[in-house]
């Protein structure tokens, strides 16, 4: 699928549900593209996955704010791939530095600069231990296996739907 066909199904995915995330939180390395940045040179072409601009695109159209939580040690290089991929300019925060601990800090710095609740985000990243953190905060966190695509965007969005319910009900979608 091209980046316009993801958009638009997307965009249909987003239609489906009542409630809706505020802020989407992307993971860079092995979420967004498939790679360790610091692996590389900033001289090269990075891609993403294959699903992901046309998600990013699609939050976007729907009014969703999007951030980046990542705690690649290169920054730089990170932030040069996202000006290189022409996707920069359209994340409201981009918390990228290392640390010790598993992204807590990298989302309070996202909620200080957004002001949007934990409950009102979304987060994809690869990693269990981000994913386990980042979930105690209250913010509904999916780990994603072989980078951002549409499946994970829908288990996100009903995941979501269904976090923002008083406990004991049940959605299927
Ligand atoms: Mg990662």
């Amino acid at each position: 699928m091209g980046d316009e066909r993801v958009k638009e199904e997307a965009l249909r995915m987003l239609g489906v549900f009542q409630v809706l995330p505020r802020l989407v939180v992307f993971d860079l390395d092995y979420t967004l593209w498939p790679f360790y940045c610091e692996c590389r040179s900033k001289r090269e072409m990075p891609r993403l996955y294959p699903d992901a601009k046309g998600i990013l695109y699609a939050l976007k159209d729907k009014g969703i704010d999007v951030a980046i939580a990542s705690r690649s040690p290169t920054a730089d290089i990170a932030k040069t791939f996202l000006e290189k991929l022409d996707i920069k300019s359209m994340f409201v925060a981009q918390e990228i530095f290392s640390s010790w601990t598993h992204k807590t800090e990298h989302f309070q710095r996202i909620h200080r600069r957004t002001g949007v609740p934990f409950k009102s985000m979304v987060f994809f990243d690869d990693e269990d231990r981000n994913i386990e953190a980042v979930s105690n905060m209250g913010v509904t966190s999916i780990h994603v296996e072989r980078g951002v695509n549409l499946e994970a965007l829908r288990l996100g969005l009903k995941t979501f739907a269904q976090n923002s319910l008083p406990p004991g009900t049940n959605i299927t979608k």
